[in-house]
């Protein structure tokens, strides 16, 4: 059936567009945008009066835990947990059990996406087998088979020579490199970010350098082969300042950051709640100000919620023995237009970082309202407010920092192909 959606104020931040517009969705595909659409009696009708609509949300940087990890996340739940947060597409990282560094494995990925999940699935496939950091991963396979990036995410490639061969057979392939950044030597057995609130606590630290070492051989290496890189979850000033200078220069270097860095600084570790125990780590109010600046200045490009479902196996232990990661699905929305609220970011550059960006770097045909286009998108009610419980979660994992938290602006419907699949039926 049709599915007109009426009054709202649709935003596209890939043409500019701020209006009061209809949206025709028939076949999968939007096929109308205009004021004043009429209404017939075989449409099924949404009144967004009062509502945002964009397009549907992207997330670039999840965590979907399925082949392995199936009583932390599935990749049906966790495409419900994006669906009720708003997103109509994911990218879902290769450290699963086993690694997706191969076509069977990307296949089952495939194959469980079209039959479980709500939203569009993208796989990322390994750069190197079993993230080892030796053997490059079958990049043409994985292709054909669906990955649309390659990461070793949750890891570095500790060797700059096996990454630079990793960035020369990606760029053979077209396919983006996203980065994980620390130097494990420097970094190792830290548990927070290493400053006033680690020494205080007596926690081992993670120095910022760790991180900003890897995101500069990591432009380096992007400069010299020719071939984009893009930044995983940029948590320090550092790191902004060295992508920004990179970025002027022309080097092609894309990054993100995930709403927790944004939110939140290693003030919260004190509480010792393992929810906060986070990869990159929580860093401080400095580092915050300048990952805000950063993406006001689109020196970051994208917000990625890094979500990381772990179970209470994982997370109800000591700190020191706890898992790194939160999950963020349900809350990157809520978390970003506080954003806006605050007048970090305007409504079209926190929409920017969620939709047209992603899908440029991902190389995918989504993230914008165009008539032709894909019929995905996401109506917003920034006025609603509610505080994120354990019992609304629908991702199978609950390590989140942000529970218990007033939060305002949320989906209200999530679209995809033309289909409402949230609020979900059942
Ligand atoms: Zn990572
Ligand atoms: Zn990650």
């Amino acid at each position: 059936m049709p599915l007109l959606i009426k009054n709202g104020r649709v935003l596209d931040p890939a043409s500019g567009t701020d209006a009061m517009l209809d949206v025709l969705i028939d076949g999968g595909k939007i096929l109308e945008l205009r004021k004043q659409i009429t209404a017939t009696g075989s449409m099924q009708v949404i009144d967004a009066a009062g509502l945002i609509v964009a397009p549907g949300l992207i997330d670039m940087h999840t965590h979907l835990r399925e082949p392995g990890q199936e009583y932390k996340e599935t990749i049906h739940t966790g495409a419900r947990a994006a669906a009720a947060g708003g997103f109509t597409s994911i990218a879902c990282m290769p450290n699963t059990s086993p690694v997706n560094d191969n076509a069977s494995v990307t296949n089952f990925i495939m194959h469980q996406a079209r039959t479980e999940a709500c939203v569009n699935v993208y796989p990322v496939g390994a750069l190197t087998m079993g993230l080892k950091g030796e053997a490059l991963a079958e990049y043409g396979d994985m292709k054909e088979a669906g990955i649309v990036a390659l990461s070793d995410d949750g890891k570095t490639v500790k060797s700059a020579e096996v990454m630079r061969r990793c960035l020369e057979y990606a760029k053979t392939f077209s396919l983006p490199v996203i980065c994980h950044c620390e130097d494990a030597d420097l970094a190792a057995r830290g548990m927070m970010h290493e400053g006033i609130v680690s020494t205080r606590l007596g926690m081992r630290g993670i120095a910022p350098a760790a991180e900003e070492l890897i995101v500069a051989r990591e432009i380096a290496l992007a400069e010299w082969v020719g071939h984009p890189v893009h930044i995983a979850h940029v948590s320090t000033s550092g790191s902004v300042r060295i992508i920004r200078e990179a970025k002027a220069r022309g080097v092609a270097v894309t990054a993100e950051t995930a709403p927790h860095y944004f939110t939140l600084t290693d003030d919260a570790v004190a509480s010792f709640d393992t929810a906060t125990k986070v990869n990159p780590p929580l860093r401080t109010q400095q580092d915050l100000d300048a990952i805000r600046q950063g993406l006001k200045d689109g020196t970051l490009d994208v917000i990625a919620s890094d979500h990381a479902p772990h179970s209470s196996l994982e997370k109800d232990v000591e700190f020191d023995h706890a898992a790194f990661g939160m999950i963020g699905l349900e809350t990157s929305l809520s978390l970003t237009l506080s954003l806006v609220s605050e007048g970090v970011l305007t409504l079209m550059q926190a929409f920017e970082k969620y939709t047209v960006n992603p899908a440029r770097i991902l190389n995918l045909s989504k993230g914008r309202i165009q008539a032709g286009g894909d019929g995905d998108i996401t109506i917003i009610d920034t006025q609603a407010e509610y505080v994120m419980d354990r019992g609304r979660l629908f991702s199978k994992s609950s390590n989140s920092p942000f529970i218990g938290r007033h939060l305002k602006g949320r989906a209200a419907y999530s679209i995809v192909a033309g289909s409402i699949i949230y609020p979900f039926a059942d």
